[in-house]
C-alpha cells in the first residue's frame, strides 16, 4: 500500500505480498532483481591507452579487444561481463567452500553441506538474474580470434580432452556453465530449495570451475550460461525448436557413446558409496559361490576407489528418496549452440556424432551441398594429428608462452577467408595448415610428455555456412539483428584412442 499522506515521494518501487508468503519487486522501470546496482562498475573505464586492460573486463589489452569497435557496437563497460562474473563466482565458491581458508578437496567432499550448495547457488542466481541482458556481454566477433562454440556435454572428467586440449590450436572456446540457476526451476527440483539433492553434481561443477578459473582469467574460455536459465522466454522459445527439431528421432546407435560412458561412471561411483552391508548383500546376490574373505576384498578394493577418486563425496549415503542424488548433463541445444556462435563470430565444434548429425539434417539450407571449393583444406586438416594434452598445468603454460601459434594463426586466415568467401586462397591456407602440423610436431617434442591422445578433425564447410530459420527468430527477438553472418564450418572431433572418461569407469 502506498502511504496516503506522502504520494509525493513515491519512487516508483513496488513490492507485492502474495497470499502464499512469497514476494515479489519492481524497481520504477519494472527491473526485478536490483543487479543493475550490484553488477555496475564501481568506476567506468576511460582514457584508456592500447595497452590498458579494456574496459570490458575481457581480460585483454584494449589495443586487442575494444579500441576499434565503435562504443555503441561494444560489450558493455557498465556492468561487469561475463568473465568477470566468472571471477567473482569462483572467488565466492572458494570462499563458501573454506578453500582460501585452506582445506583441501578431501575436506570439502568430507563436509558439502546442504548450506554450502544452497549459498552456492544463490550466488550463481545473483551473478545471472532475470533481467541480464547477455547480449551486451557477449564477447564481439573478431579477426583478431579463432573462437569456437562447444555442442557437447560441461563435464569436468572430459574437458581435458574436449575443450583444454584444443586451447594450443583454438583461440578461445565458448562453453556451456555447468551450474543450475535456481530462478527457473520448480521448489523441489531447485538446488537453493532442495539443495541436499544437489551435492554430488555440485561437487562436479565447483571441480570443474577450479579446472577452468586460469583459463577464464586468460579470457581463453568464456564460460557463458544458456540463455534460458535466466530468462524464461528465451528457455521456452529454445525448448519449443529443440522439440519440434526431435519429435520422432532417436540418436542412431553409438552416437552418444560418450554420454553412455559418463552415466557409467556415475552409477558406478554411486554404488562405490553404498554402506558395507549393502555391498555385501549385493556382492553375494551377484556370485553366491564368493568367500567372505573374497567380499571383503573386493569391498576394500571398492571404498580404496571411492577415497581417490576425486568426483565423490565423502559422505554416508542417506537411505531412501531423502539421499537420492539429481546428475545431469549441461550443455547447448543446436539452437543456442548457433545462437550463440552468430553474436560471438565463432564456428562449432563437437565430438557427439548425434550433434553432428543434428547439425547438417537441421541447419544446411537444402541448396547447399558440401563445399568442393574448399576440399583441399579439408583434406589438410583431415591428416593433421592433433596432440591432446591432460594436464592442465602444461596446457597453460604452452598458451602463456605463445606457442603453436602457427596452427591458431592458419585457423584464423581460414574462417576470415570462408566468411569473407573468398575460394582463390584456398590453396594457399591448406599449404599453411601442413606447415603449422609440421612446426606443431616439433614443438611437442619440446613438452614434457603426459598423458596425450591423439585428436583428429572432420571438417564440413557448407557453400552458404551453417543457417537455421529458428536461430533467425531467436536473434530478431533476443538478440542484434545487426552484423549476423551463418557459421562459416563446424568441426567434428575425435580420437584415436577411446579417452578414458575416468579410470575407475573401467575399474566397476
Ligand atoms: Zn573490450
Amino acid at each position: 500500500m502506498l502511504p496516503q499522506d506522502e504520494l509525493w515521494r513515491f519512487g516508483g518501487e513496488i513490492y507485492v505480498g502474495d497470499a502464499d508468503g512469497s514476494t515479489q519487486y519492481r524497481d520504477a522501470f519494472g527491473r526485478t532483481s536490483g543487479a543493475h546496482e550490484y553488477l555496475r562498475r564501481k568506476k567506468r573505464a576511460t582514457d584508456l591507452g592500447p595497452n590498458d586492460w579494456c574496459g570490458c573486463g575481457s581480460g585483454h589489452k584494449f589495443k586487442r579487444c575494444c579500441k576499434d569497435l565503435p562504443e555503441t557496437d561494444r560489450p558493455s563497460w557498465d556492468v561487469y561481463g561475463i568473465r568477470e562474473r566468472n571471477l567473482m563466482f569462483c572467488n565466492a565458491v572458494d570462499g563458501i567452500l573454506g578453500l582460501t581458508a585452506g582445506k583441501s578437496w578431501d575436506d570439502v567432499r568430507r563436509e558439502l553441506s546442504d548450506e554450502q550448495v544452497k549459498r552456492i547457488h544463490e550466488a550463481f542466481g545473483s551473478l545471472w538474474p532475470e533481467d541480464t541482458d547477455l547480449v551486451e556481454l557477449l564477447p564481439r566477433p573478431t579477426k583478431g580470434a579463432f573462437r569456437a562454440v562447444y555442442l557437447g556435454t560441461s563435464d569436468p572428467r572430459t574437458v581435458e580432452a574436449t575443450v583444454l586440449g584444443w586451447l594450443p590450436y583454438f583461440d578461445e572456446v565458448v562453453l556451456a556453465h555447468p551450474f543450475t540457476n535456481p530462478l527457473c526451476v520448480k521448489p523441489e527440483f531447485s538446488p537453493t530449495k532442495s539443495p541436499s539433492q544437489y551435492k554430488a553434481q555440485t561437487l562436479k561443477n565447483v571441480l570443474m570451475l577450479l579446472i577452468l578459473e586460469p583459463y577464464i582469467r586468460s579470457g581463453y574460455v568464456h564460460l557463458i550460461p544458456h540463455p534460458g536459465d535466466f530468462n524464461p522466454h528465451f528457455g521456452m522459445s529454445s525448448l519449443h525448436m529443440a522439440k519440434e527439431r526431435t519429435a520422432g528421432w532417436k540418436p542412431a546407435e553409438g552416437s552418444v557413446d560418450l554420454l553412455k560412458a559418463l552415466a557409467k561412471d556415475d552409477h558406478g561411483r554411486f554404488l562405490r558409496q553404498l554402506p558395507e552391508s549393502s555391498l555385501r548383500g549385493l556382492i553375494r546376490e551377484y556370485k553366491p559361490e564368493a568367500s567372505d574373505a573374497e567380499i571383503d576384498s573386493v569391498i576394500a578394493y571398492m571404498k580404496s576407489d571411492l577415497a581417490a577418486d576425486p568426483y565423490a563425496l565423502l559422505q554416508p549415503i542417506v537411505p531412501g528418496e531423502s539421499g537420492a542424488q539429481l546428475l545431469g548433463f549441461k550443455g547447448y541445444n543446436l539452437e543456442v549452440a548457433m545462437y550463440l556462435a552468430a553474436l560471438t563470430g565463432s564456428i562449432i565444434y563437437t565430438d557427439l556424432e548425434a550433434q553432428w548429425h543434428q547439425l547438417h539434417l537441421h541447419a544446411l539450407q537444402t541448396d547447399q551441398a558440401a563445399a568442393a571449393a574448399w576440399v583441399p583444406v579439408v583434406e589438410s586438416l583431415r591428416a593433421v594429428d592433433f596432440p591432446i594434452d591432460g594436464d592442465p598445468q602444461t596446457l597453460r603454460e604452452i598458451r602463456s608462452d605463445g606457442r603453436f601459434g602457427g596452427m591458431r594463426a592458419a585457423m584464423r586466415l581460414f574462417a576470415e577467408a570462408v566468411r569473407s568467401g573468398d575460394r582463390s586462397r584456398r590453396d594457399h591456407i591448406a599449404l599453411q595448415l601442413t606447415k603449422a602440423a609440421q612446426a606443431m610436431k616439433g614443438e611437442w617434442k619440446n613438452v614434457p610428455e603426459t598423458l596425450r591422445h591423439t585428436g583428429r578433425v572432420e571438417l564440413s564447410v557448407p557453400s552458404g555456412g551453417f543457417e537455421r530459420n529458428e536461430v533467425h527468430r531467436l536473434l530478431l527477438t533476443f538478440g542484434r539483428a545487426k552484423s549476423v553472418h551463418p557459421i562459416p564450418f563446424a568441426m567434428f572431433i575425435k580420437f584415436e584412442e577411446a579417452v578414458a572418461t575416468h579410470s575407475q569407469a573401467a575399474a566397476c
